[in-house]
């Protein structure tokens, strides 16, 4: 039922008169109540709009249970009453118009499809996050949010993106934004001029029922950002939607993040993933062999258990040194019987990739930097900003700024950017991964010697 402009005219003067013979606070009757008009009668809600902000807290806090009884009284019904200023009334037609125009928020993210539950090993060290993500896609239980920690390479994104392409496959009808917590900010960047422009993008969110957030240690430090993120999280929150939030620290150690925000994501449920024991990892092996499309059977166990032992901090290393194996042995048509000899020999030709006394120059960095992390060199140096990707990009760039000391202008010239800024942020990023993250440390210490040797 929706009531049309003038009955809800008359209504509010039927209510008017009620009121006002029932208060005695003639001031506030006159320049508060009076000025309000009935915005809508529909279903079981009434909204009544105050003439400012002022008036709609005074007459919440107030008058409310009052105008309430009057309207129900005279409507002979049972609404529930909503109280909004002009303020925002206006505001909300400008954010439809908006919205109408402008629905191109986050448009270069998106869920890696890879990455499922059906290829997630699950071991020791995982099972708790497993079984958090499997519950919470299924619909079953609602955490809020599932903050999932770890070091880097341990399955975070990739169980990020189950929960997503689980959810999206068994409920299409939900909307899940899969984002990292730099897509928040670049994006808050881009759109958020004034705070009218918080609006749309807050109706935005609104709209979203998975809210996956990767790597929210990226955050920090970004005071405004943060208080946007705040709202947003709170918005969902309070509307019973499902956040996951991952981190490289379990919350309370998350630094240049406010307290408030920090005390939030540890309202939820917090899981870590450990590092992974050894039957794991070759489990995970296995299942990227097959998933290379080969039988796992042609490597012997003594090398398996040398890839393991060898990259057991992270899995992203192993499966790069896995890549990079294969690789070698598909060139020398070599994929019989993969034994230790074999694999240790491809850690050798890899090393030699880099001639001793050869010229560093961007080139050589992008080349070295890409077939480290097996990404193509067009890969690389593409817009595509999956995670992983624009991190190794990134840690390309950091190099042509650590090692041959470029301009940040001319390393976007050799990375095919525009913007000088956007390497500047990218050299930041690894400069304060290297302070806590010891899988980064590592890789930078590799690529730095294979680059030098
Ligand atoms: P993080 O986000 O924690 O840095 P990722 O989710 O990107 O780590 O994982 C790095 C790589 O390791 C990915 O290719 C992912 O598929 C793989 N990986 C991590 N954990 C597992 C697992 N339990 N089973 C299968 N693959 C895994
Ligand atoms: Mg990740």
């Amino acid at each position: 039922m929706s009531v049309k402009l003038d009955q809800l005219d008359n209504i509010w003067k039927l209510v008017l008169k009620k009121i006002e013979n029932k208060t005695e606070d003639r001031t506030s009757f006159n320049s508060l109540i009076s000025p309000c008009y009935l915005e809508s009668l529909t279903n079981s809600k009434a909204v009544l709009i105050a003439p400012h902000d002022v008036a709609k807290k005074i007459l919440n806090e107030n008058f409310y249970q009052l105008i309430l009884n009057e309207l129900n009284d005279v409507t002979e019904s049972n609404f529930n009453l909503e109280i909004l200023s002009k303020n925002e009334i206006q505001k909300k037609t400008s954010y439809s118009s908006y919205k109408q125009t402008n629905n191109n928020y986050f448009e270069n993210c998106c869920l890696q499809q890879k990455y499922t539950f059906n290829n997630f090993v699950v071991g020791k060290s995982n099972k708790e996050a497993y079984d958090s993500a499997t519950f919470i896609a299924s619909n079953q239980a609602k955490f809020n949010p599932l903050f999932i920690y770890s070091k880097s390479g341990l399955g975070k994104t990739h169980l990020m993106c189950a929960i997503g392409n689980y959810v999206k496959n068994k409920f299409p009808e939900k909307k899940v934004l899969y984002i990292t917590s730099n897509d928040f900010v670049d994006e808050f960047v881009k759109f958020v001029r004034g705070d009218s422009d918080k609006e749309p993008l807050k109706e935005f969110f609104r709209g979203i029922d998975y809210l996956l957030i990767d790597d929210i240690q990226f955050l920090a430090n970004k005071t405004q950002t943060e208080v946007m993120f705040f709202n947003i999280f709170n918005l969902l929150v309070d509307s019973n939607k499902q956040i996951v939030i991952t981190s490289d620290t379990p919350p309370n150690l998350l630094s240049g993040l406010e307290e408030r925000l920090v005390t939030r994501f540890a309202q939820g449920l917090t899981v870590s993933i450990d590092k992974p024991e050894k039957a794991t990892l070759i489990e995970i092996l296995k299942m990227k062999i097959k998933s290379n499309g080969f039988n796992p059977d042609i490597f012997e166990d003594d090398a398996l258990d040398y890839l393991a032992n060898s990259f057991s901090n992270d899995i992203r290393s192993l499966e790069g040194a896995l890549n990079r194996i294969l690789f070698f042995n598909v060139t020398s048509n070599n994929l019989d019987n993969i034994t230790l000899e074999i694999v240790k020999q491809a850690f050798n030709k890899e090393n030699e990739h880099v001639k001793k006394g050869e010229k560093i120059t961007a080139e050589k960095i992008i080349s070295v930097v890409s077939r480290y992390y097996n990404l193509t060199e067009t890969q690389l140096l593409s817009n595509v900003r999956t995670n992983q990707i624009s991190l190794v990009r990134a840690i390309a760039m950091y190099l042509c700024r650590s090692i041959l000391n470029l301009s940040t202008t001319s390393i976007a010239t050799s990375f095919h950017k525009k913007d000088h800024t956007t390497v500047l942020a990218a050299y930041k990023k690894v400069d304060n991964l290297l302070k806590t993250d010891d899988a980064m440390k590592k890789a930078i210490k590799q690529l730095t010697n294979q680059l030098k040797a």
